[in-house]
């Protein structure tokens, strides 16, 4: 079976971070000199992920209860749940499914006096042209975040540069992964002072932590590839749950009810070590090469309804499609060899909050029901693309319209449904 994706860095990697969990180090010194590296003007704070970057952010903002935040439409679903847990009201703001960017018009729709800030997401590789949201912003007076956890493109990345705060994830799935860690740039320097005092005050995250992380992701790279994935498939039947349910919970973050311990907690040593050493060694190539698979395969797959279709500058972190019938095109792909799934990020539509009801991000939903994440990775064969693009085609010609398939078509109601109740 080809799989979902892999893991953005090398074995050599995970030697070395194997050996530098069992290195001396002090976390807040390399901490320091990762700042110093991403950028002389040390706006940067290195924090252990990105979800514990923003956390940290709203803590030192402390606004008023019941603000609200205007968050693009689609983002990963704790985001959300970090924004509810410091009791500010996140307002969805809708996206255009094909540029994956936000209309002027949905700005105006999501505002109102109580807003204070608003977070951006760019999805899936591709970045928005951040013009009018960054006029907004500053016409509205309002605090821009920009998250660009999936799409870095580099090391001259440094976000939209009328952003006040820019979030990149060096995340177990993300690009140039370090298996972990954020890194937060802070344009005010009274904001991030604040910042940096409270991070002082959380303890570090213990060396073993990292080290199970470094031996867990080392077992996904290996089962992420053909002979990996037709042996997880028959363990998986035994266990009496699927592949595809293995694989996205191992690599799921921060489990468990104690989310918010978790997250505000200071990298260790090991992680701070990886990452500067996977930006001290930072290989373009890696990010070149995948856009210009993503490049074939959207030729490949120019006729059917593809999320981030008019995306500019689009890197193809992963390369997601649209059906009417996820479910059923999800087991049609796994019985011809190919690991699509619904589960390859944690992403969901933002819904309408309880104060707003009349702010309904409707593309954002219709995006998410009908989401799949085809296989796609550095390193895809020409052929596999092809493959996988037939095997696409063929389904979405031959899916009945509106006869036939009734069960099924219940059952991806029935997920989407779930899906949304997640949310
Ligand atoms: C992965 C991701 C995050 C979270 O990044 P972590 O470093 O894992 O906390 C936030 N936002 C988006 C859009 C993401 O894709």
């Amino acid at each position: 079976m080809l799989p979902r994706g892999k893991l953005d860095i090398g074995w050599s990697d995970i030697a070395f971070a194997i050996r530098v969990c069992l290195t001396p180090g002090s976390a807040r010194a390399a901490a320091a000199q990762l700042e110093e590296r991403w950028g002389p003007d040390q706006e940067a704070v290195a924090t252990l992920s990105v979800r514990s970057g923003f956390d940290l952010l709203l803590r030192a903002l402390a606004l008023p209860p019941g603000s609200e935040v205007l968050v693009s439409a689609v983002t990963i679903r704790d985001m959300v749940r970090i924004i509810e847990h410091h009791r500010l009201v996140p307002v969805p703001v809708d996206l255009d499914v094909e540029s994956l960017a936000i209309r002027q018009s949905a700005l105006d729709r999501a505002w109102s006096r109580k807003a204070r800030m608003i977070l951006v997401a760019h999805l899936f590789g591709s970045r928005m042209p951040m013009e009018a949201v960054a006029a907004f912003a500053q016409r509205r007076g309002l605090l821009l975040v920009e998250d660009c956890a999936q799409a870095f493109t580099g090391l001259k990345d440094r976000g939209d540069s009328r952003s006040d705060v820019v979030l990149f994830s060096f995340g177990p799935i993300k690009t140039h992964t370090a298996l972990g860690g954020g890194v937060t740039v802070v344009r005010d320097g009274r904001l991030r002072a604040r910042m940096r005092e409270l991070h002082r005050s959380y303890p570090v995250a213990p060396r073993s932590w990292f080290l199970s992380r470094v031996l867990k992701s080392a077992l996904v790279m290996g089962l992420l590839r053909p002979s990996g994935m037709d042996a997880l498939a028959v363990v998986s039947r035994w266990m009496g749950t699927n592949h595809d349910e293995l694989v996205t919970s191992s690599l799921r973050g921060f489990p468990g009810p104690d989310f918010f311990e978790r997250i505000r907690q200071h990298p260790p040593f090991p992680l701070l070590a990886l990452l500067d050493r996977r930006l001290r060694r930072f290989r373009h190539e890696r990010i070149s090469d995948r856009a210009a698979a993503g490049e074939l395969a959207n030729r490949l797959h120019q006729h059917i309804e593809r999320p981030g279709r008019r995306a500019k500058g689009h890197t193809h972190w992963v390369f997601p499609v649209s059906s009417r019938t996820p479910e059923r095109l999800i087991r049609y792909l796994w019985d011809r060899g190919f690991d699509a799934t619904r589960g390859a990020s944690s992403l969901g539509a933002v819904g309408p909050a309880a104060s707003r009801p009349e702010v309904v991000p409707r593309e954002a939903l219709k995006l998410m029901e009908g989401l799949v994440y085809l296989p796609f990775f550095r390193g895809v064969t020409a052929g596999e693309l092809q493959e996988l693009a037939s095997a696409v085609a063929k389904f979405e010609r031959s899916r009945p319209v509106d006869t036939g398939g009734r069960g099924d078509r219940q059952e991806d109601s029935r997920v989407l449904r779930e899906a949304h109740r997640r949310v």
